[in-house]
């Protein structure tokens, strides 16, 4: 999908077009189609996978500032369970952390005024955002479980962070899919 820190949720059946052409724009991916897999792509923001094994209905979700704002996350939720998912999983993989996500002010204040739980101060003592925490209490409230990859981009060399390396800066894939 062509990510553009939306909620817009989009439901598949079908591959996508070849990546030379024009791939939809969404920030939200669900299918319950077997063997079809979803992709969500990052560096600093969430990736958000979810699943119910039992219905077989899945989705990948970009979740970053505006995206949290949105509740992009809880859309896709809600998506799924129209789709007939029951008893969800998510999984969110690395992304940069409370600690390291510093923000104006102005803009900490606007998004916790939305999602509280995203209110933070970096490592060094200034305003930040813990997007982590905010899908944590929306993922929480939607009563969906939780398995977190605890690794910061911005901290792990490891890891793609446009933060860190700006325009040099590749992706991180999350994939989901049932088989
Ligand atoms: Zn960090």
């Amino acid at each position: 999908m062509n990510q553009v820190h939306g909620d817009e949720v989009l439901l598949v059946d079908e591959p996508g077009p070849a990546p030379t052409e024009q791939v939809p724009t969404a920030d939200a991916l669900v299918t319950a189609t077997v063997g079809l897999g979803l992709m969500v792509r990052v560096a600093d923001c969430l990736p958000v996978l979810l699943a119910d094994t039992g219905s077989g209905v899945v989705g990948a979700v970009h979740a970053g500032r505006a995206g949290v704002a949105l509740g992009v996350v809880t859309r896709a939720v809600e998506r799924m369970r129209e789709q007939g998912a029951g008893e969800l999983h998510a999984w969110v993989g690395p992304h940069v952390c409370g600690r390291c996500y510093e923000v104006p002010e102005q803009m900490r204040e606007e998004v916790a005024a939305v999602v509280p739980q995203t209110w933070a101060e970096t490592s060094w003592g200034t305003p930040a955002l813990d997007l982590g925490a905010g899908v944590r209490a929306q993922l929480s409230a939607l009563g969906v479980g939780l398995t977190e990859v605890g690794r910061c981009t911005l901290e792990d060399p490891a890891l793609h962070s446009h933060r860190r390396d700006a325009a040099a800066s590749g992706r991180m894939a999350g994939l989901v899919w049932t088989s």
